[in-house]
């Protein structure tokens, strides 16, 4: 199959995992994600799976990055925030959802690979940090969306301070017996403090609080 073939598989792919929303859909289609993989599994790029990145980090799943951005239904005024920057690939695919993202990686050569293939895809509404992004981001808080695209053990009580009041967090936790079992959760901030809805089950490599060792 060619990369063309592969890339309309794909969509057809996402239409029936459930990726519904016309917004979420044109922006999936739009990103070529043969961008984001290493050279070495371009071939690989329109497969509907999870591949390495490096250091022990993964590329999500295409289907995942549709349903997850899907449930954070961004509008385009909105800012959010992003932990976990990875290959740089959700980004690409909610930075044209959205305002402006500010996106948070802790390996800094992950960081700096993604930030040289924002500039190549024209993605100037993107603001990138290297660091732990398991405190947020202070300084750009209230954000109206925040996206975990790591798995943590609990909802992060930090990043539900630095939602806006009425913002969606959309987190996948794991609870402990199996990590690599996550629930995703949809979390919205009230008045009164969160609620929080269950979304189904990922995958995701675990969200590491503090410095890189
Ligand atoms: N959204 C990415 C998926 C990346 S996998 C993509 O589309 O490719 C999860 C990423 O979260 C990894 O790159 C990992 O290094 C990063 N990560 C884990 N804990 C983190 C933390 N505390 N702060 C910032 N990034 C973190």
């Amino acid at each position: 199959m060619s990369l063309d073939e592969g890339r309309a598989q794909l969509i057809l792919e996402l239409r029936r995992g459930g990726v519904d929303d016309a917004r979420v859909m044109a922006a999936m289609e739009n990103v070529s994600r043969e961008a984001f993989v290493p050279d070495a599994l371009r071939e690989k790029a329109y497969e509907n799976i999870a591949l390495p990145i490096g250091h022990h980090q993964t590329i999500s799943q295409p289907l995942t990055v549709g349903l997850m951005t899907q449930a954070l239904q961004v509008g385009d005024r909105m800012k959010v925030l992003e932990i976990g920057t990875g290959s740089g690939y959700q980004s690409s695919v909610l930075a044209p959802l959205c305002r402006r993202l500010y996106t948070i990686e802790r390996f800094r050569e992950l960081f700096e690979l993604a930030e040289q293939r924002f500039a190549e895809q024209r993605l100037t509404n993107i603001t990138t940090r290297c660091g732990d992004g398991s405190h947020g981001w202070k300084e750009q808080a209230p954000f109206e969306r925040i996206i975990v695209t790591a798995a943590a053990h609990d909802v992060p009580p930090l990043l539900v301070e630095q939602l806006a009041i009425g913002g969606i967090m959309v987190v996948p936790v794991s609870d402990g017996r199996d990590e690599h079992d996550q629930r995703l959760l949809r979390v919205t901030r009230t008045d009164e403090g969160i609620e929080t809805e269950e979304l189904g089950h990922t995958r995701f490599v675990p969200l590491v609080e503090g410095d890189r060792p």
